[in-house]
């Protein structure tokens, strides 16, 4: 019988940690490890900062904790102001939660409820993109495109559309504004057949994470959700969870396209692996139309706390007066460049794309043909193994339901230095 008290997954036993400094890790034997995809994507301004440790003890020192309900606390609302005005005040209004899973449960509440208020409760469903990963509670998971991870609750779940995204690497080479126009006409297809009166929001990672290996969706691609979405009077909700507080190299992936969300889920790195903290931004009227009808009926304990709230400042503070964000485009290029060469040094280096630190490798048996790996070879799980055994830690990805083969990030540290690179 497993000696561990802990069951979160099955496979073989892993290391101890003993301590991290900067994008390094040690466990208990003193091996060392390169922190290659920030815990999973969240460590990211790396480990042990004094900085965020003494805000957050400074914090601690104040008030840990207090009910959202019950009083209003500093921290959060200068967290909020400075949310808003990283997205140039094109949301400006802030519900703290405490997880990606809750930023997009609470998105998903919040949408619903809305057209509840406008008096449209026939509006029961989303549309989100197959694959995408939104989260593991129901309704997260409801709208998440991801084989295995669905199968058990697809009876309970929420109603929810899965349309594919495009997929450039397979599919769009030849002619990327045809590919576009095609998978918004089968998008446009699904929505009028299942009923557009009936949808409340399409749902979907702006930049694509772990599901996909980093896959981009593109400018237009993303102007043509949005018109469908203004056509059919339903909401745009990005789920910026992994890619938000700079992942891309701009502070929301958004902003890379000129595209902006209705509602937006925000968490791991705000947070950067110091204290959980998320956030939904929304648009200001939607949250009027809610209060005007009773309130957002929703909440969790945690949410908003002083402690999760100094932390959050704290990360943006530091990521401002360092110029984060010019690390990342600098880190960013080098990063791909390196990845590229891969390509051509290994056949079964399939696709690398990314944007900032955010980056996919899809690994194929076939680079003509960009067949696949047979399930069964569970590549990802061995050049995960292999990376380890050299001291690199990278955040590896099969999808399983037909859509791309075995994959891994590549998501260090927005802080890491051309050396570590
Ligand atoms: N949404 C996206 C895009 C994610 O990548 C994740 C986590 O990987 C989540 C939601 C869920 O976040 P959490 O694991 O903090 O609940």
């Amino acid at each position: 019988m497993d000696p561990s008290p802990l069951f979160y997954q099955a496979g073989p036993a892993l290391p101890e940690v003993s301590h991290a400094k900067g994008v390094y890790l040690w466990d208990d034997t003193g091996k060392q490890y390169l922190d290659g995809c920030s815990g999973a994507i969240a460590c990211n301004l790396g480990h042990g900062r004094d900085d965020i440790r003494d805000a957050m003890l400074a914090q601690l020192d104040r008030v840990a904790f207090t009910y959202r309900t019950q009083f209003e606390n500093a921290p959060a609302v200068a967290l909020a102001e400075t949310l808003i005005a990283l997205t140039h005040r094109q949301l400006e209004k802030v519900f703290f939660v405490s997880s990606g899973s809750e930023a997009v449960e609470s998105a998903l509440k919040l949408a619903r409820q809305y057209f509840v208020a406008r008096g449209e409760p026939q509006r029961q469903r989303f549309v989100s993109l197959r694959p995408s990963y939104h989260g593991s509670t129901l309704g997260a998971l409801g709208v998440t495109g991801y084989g295995p991870l669905e199968a058990p609750f697809t009876d309970i779940f929420t109603a929810s559309l899965k349309v594919p995204g495009p997929d450039f690497y397979r599919h769009g080479e030849a002619n990327d504004a045809r590919h576009v126009a095609r998978v918004l006409e089968e998008t446009r297809a699904t929505i009028e057949a299942a009923g557009p009166e009936t949808i409340i929001a399409f749902v979907l990672e702006p930049v694509g994470g772990a599901s996909t290996g980093a896959r981009l969706l593109d400018r237009h691609y993303l102007e043509g959700v949005r018109a469908l979405c203004v056509e059919f009077d339903c909401l745009l909700i990005f789920d910026e969870v992994l890619t938000g507080v700079g992942r891309t190299g701009a502070w929301f992936a958004y902003q890379h396209y000129g595209v902006t969300p209705d509602l937006l889920a925000t968490a791991k790195g705000l947070g950067a692996g110091y204290y959980p903290v998320g956030a939904v931004l929304s648009r200001a009227d939607i949250v009027a139309t809610i209060m005007a009808s009773g309130g957002f009926q929703h909440g969790h304990t945690y949410a908003g706390n002083p402690l999760a709230c100094a932390t959050g400042l704290a990360v943006v503070d530091a990521m401002q007066r360092e110029h984060v964000l010019d690390n990342v485009a600098a880190r960013g290029r080098e990063l791909k460049e390196g990845l590229q060469a891969l390509k051509a040094r290994f056949p079964w280096v399939g696709d690398v794309r990314g944007l900032g630190l955010l980056w996919g490798v899809e690994l194929v048996a076939d680079a003509d043909t960009k067949a696949p790996f047979p399930a069964e070879q569970n590549r990802f799980a061995r050049i995960t193994s292999l990376a380890r055994e050299e001291g690199l830690l990278i955040y590896p990805r099969r999808t399983l339901n037909g859509v791309a083969g075995d994959h891994f990030l590549v998501t260090p540290p927005l802080t890491i230095d051309a050396a570590d690179i």
